[in-house]
């Protein structure tokens, strides 16, 4: 995919500045190019989230709507990934993990921003948003997988499984085309 195409076509529409600064610190993490272009649709909020197929009138039911992972609050992409009661949580525990406060209140591309800047150690600066594609690649596949695979909604392990998969990364391993 032409990256430097759609960032061009996305300048020239006019799109929020920060939407274009996070997109392009997002470009440059080695992440697999699916997972890059997950991160690139969830920033755009292009996602196929629940209120999305509802606005395009594929969910109609209003049963189809609730978030998977507390079943209280309509399923957009600032819910799922960002303000669920569940997902502060494990955010709250990669803060931890990362050795940084969890104070983040804002959702979609402001997140990714404010998530880059809390993270303070030299360390750290170098993987901050490869550690935020990971979580949002998580949550996203366990929500599929609740949704597809009738799986519980089961976070216990979801920390672990960030660790792995943001090393997977950083380290090379899962190669661009994972
Ligand atoms: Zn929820």
């Amino acid at each position: 995919m032409c990256i430097f195409f759609l960032q061009s076509r996305l300048e020239s529409n006019n799109i929020d500045p920060d939407i274009l600064t996070a997109l392009h610190k997002l470009w440059k993490n080695n992440v697999p190019s699916k997972v890059g272009v997950f991160g690139w649709r969830l920033l755009l909020d292009k996602l196929p989230t629940r209120a999305n197929l509802a606005s395009k009138g594929i969910l109609s039911s209003p049963h189809d709507l609730p978030c998977v992972f507390c079943f209280q609050v309509a399923e957009d992409c600032n819910h799922l990934f960002f303000s669920c009661n569940k997902v502060t949580e494990l955010w709250r525990q990669v803060c931890l993990w990362l050795g940084c406060d969890y104070n983040l209140q804002e959702v979609g591309c402001k997140h990714f921003l404010s998530f880059g800047l809390i993270i303070k150690s030299k360390k750290g600066k170098k993987v901050r948003h490869l550690i935020w594609l990971a979580t949002t690649w998580c949550l996203w596949r366990t929500r599929n997988n609740i949704l597809f695979r009738g799986d519980k909604a089961d976070f216990s392990a979801l920390l672990d499984q960030i660790r792995f998969i943001s090393w997977l990364w950083f380290s090379g391993r899962a190669g661009r085309k994972a």
